[in-house]
């Protein structure tokens, strides 16, 4: 990362006054925790507004937004800094393709992320979509997989075009709560958390509104339907994510290489079978044979071994 060139995060300027100041206060209490570096990965399904959403955060258009879907294979990372704080944000392409996961595009991103650190992964999806289905669960099996289970403690969702006016009878926070509630259970099966676990994870839900046409409030600053400042809202949100007590993922060729991070105890697997067999099968093995020659031989069994007529 050495080589790689940071430019000064002069984004920030394009933001009104009320955005900048509280930008700055965010920074300076991470920096206050001793957090300097930054690194935000942006993941989610083609044509979601993964790349948008890279540009709003950053303030400039840092990379390429496409209504088509003609985005390349690599993942971008852009790097900026400000005041010794560094912002490394990456874009990825969408991991979908033909109805299923990319698992070609999923390899570049493991490879483009050998040797860095993930602090903060950006799960995005649309508001305005109505139903999720067994893709999206596809989507977050193969990022629990690449990353293991830890990620979705340093996960936020992030749903964009959130300035939708929802169908008739459902009102924008019923909406907000239903759809949130429909995408965390994907992600909750998709990474197969336990329910308990998961609950006492709460992965944040945030809203977005990339477009030009966003509302904004009386300082000029982009607002949700709510009167919410989505960026320092949603910039507000990854700080507290970063100071759960979670630890970011380091991404090693271990992690790359070695066998799926969740499945390590696998291995074990073989070795736990035959000490059931030789610990647990054959000693029930063994009391059923004592029992049987122990037990009092009913007439029948006697007189078909020829030995009843001894007997009697
Ligand atoms: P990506 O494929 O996930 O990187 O998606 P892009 O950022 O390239 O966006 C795809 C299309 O959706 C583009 O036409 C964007 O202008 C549009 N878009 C992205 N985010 C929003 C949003 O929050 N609101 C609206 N109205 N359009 C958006
Ligand atoms: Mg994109």
């Amino acid at each position: 990362m050495a080589s790689q060139l940071i430019r000064e995060w002069s984004g920030i300027q394009q933001f009104p006054l009320a955005t900048q100041t509280k930008l700055l206060e965010l920074l300076a209490k991470l920096k206050h925790e001793n957090v300097t570096t930054l690194t935000i990965l942006v993941m989610g399904k083609g044509g979601v507004g993964k790349s948008s959403t890279v540009n709003s955060i950053i303030g400039e258009r840092a990379v390429a937004v496409s209504a088509f879907q003609s985005e390349g294979l690599r993942p971008v990372m852009v790097s900026r800094s400000r005041a010794g704080f560094t912002l490394n944000i990456i874009d990825t392409p969408g991991l979908v393709e033909g109805g299923y996961v990319n698992d070609q595009a999923l390899e570049i991103i493991k490879r483009f992320l050998l040797n860095k650190t993930i602090d903060i992964l950006l799960y995005v999806d649309r508001l305005d979509a109505y139903r999720v289905d067994n893709l999206d669960r596809q989507v977050v099996k193969a990022i629990t997989d690449s990353f293991g289970k830890g990620i979705w403690h340093r996960a936020l969702v992030v749903l964009t075009h959130a300035q939708l006016s929802p169908p008739d009878c459902l009102n924008y926070e019923d909406f907000f709560s239903k759809r949130s509630e429909a995408l965390l259970k994907v992600v909750r099966l998709g990474a197969r958390i336990r329910r308990q676990d998961f609950q006492g994870a709460a992965i944040p839900v945030v809203l977005v509104e990339n477009s030009g046409r966003c509302n904004k409030n009386e300082n000029d600053e982009k607002i949700l339907p709510n009167g919410t400042a989505w960026i320092p809202n949603l910039i507000e949100t990854i700080t507290n994510v970063i100071s759960n007590g979670s630890k970011a993922i380091v991404v090693d060729k271990k992690l790359i290489e070695g066998p799926n991070p969740n499945n390590r105890g696998k291995i074990l697997i073989p070795f736990i079978l035959a000490f059931q067999y030789f610990f647990v099968v054959k000693r029930i093995q063994r009391a059923i044979k004592d029992d049987i020659a122990k037990e009092d031989k009913p007439l029948w069994e006697l007189r078909d071994r020829g030995l009843a007529n001894r007997e009697f």
